[in-house]
């Protein structure tokens, strides 16, 4: 399976990912997860990218578009991936197609997950995550055990103002790729309303 998850910030790509790769047994490649392990790794590319990322703006496509494609050659990929928050741009989205078809591979499917904008800051901004095991909570709607609340840790992006940014970027930048994936009949388009569980089936059955 050669699947891209797109949507808002707070679409629940994320939730969502690390849900279907178990299923679907294939790497799961979060741009923003590289991306964050390069920052607190204070690699160049974590400095580069650091100040892009707490302001809610995109990190520059050559960067972001390198370091991708560099993890879709490694072996892990050859059975398949599940990309989660790339291509995030019209060039990142060309720069893909050239990739891929210079190595014969063929996308089968691009996922939508669809959440209106006026849910997506509450969303955000109760988001926390157990720096122990990678699982994602919600304050209210998806509270976690309370042995673990302590530990938990919020990402610097997530305040009201960096994700009304990251909120505007998607619009501005996200979602033209969705039409060009639509053209090309590969867009699945998922309502992302409801329980993580609800969602998953909803993703599983478009992609049956
Ligand atoms: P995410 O974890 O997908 O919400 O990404 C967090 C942040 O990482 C974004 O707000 C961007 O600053 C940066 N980022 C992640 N993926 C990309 C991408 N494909 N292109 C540009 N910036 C990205």
């Amino acid at each position: 399976m050669r699947i891209i998850l797109v949507g808002p910030p707070g679409a629940g790509k994320g939730t969502q990912a690390a849900r279907l790769v178990d299923s679907y047994n294939i790497p799961h490649i979060s741009t923003g997860d590289m991306l964050r392990a390069a920052v607190a790794a204070k690699t160049e590319l974590g400095k580069q990218a650091d100040e892009c990322m707490s302001r809610g703006d995109l990190v520059p496509d050559g960067l972001v578009i390198a370091m991708t494609v560099e993890r879709l050659g490694q072996p892990d990929c050859a059975r398949g991936f599940m990309l989660d928050g790339f291509p995030r741009t019209r060039a990142q989205a060309f720069a893909l197609t050239d990739a891929l078809e210079k190595a014969a591979i063929v996308l089968d499917a691009v996922v939508l997950i669809e959440v209106p904008d006026d849910q997506i800051v509450g969303r955000i901004v109760g988001r926390r995550s157990d720096p122990e095991t990678g699982k994602i909570y919600h304050l209210s709607f998806q509270p976690p055990p309370p042995e673990i609340v302590d530990r938990l840790v919020q990402r610097k992006d997530d305040t009201e103002d960096a994700c009304r940014a990251r909120l505007a970027k998607y619009h501005a930048e996200t979602a033209p790729i969705v039409d060009y994936y639509a053209e090309q009949g590969r867009l699945k388009r998922v309502d992302g309303v409801g329980s993580a569980d609800e969602v998953e089936l909803r993703i599983k059955a478009a992609l049956a």
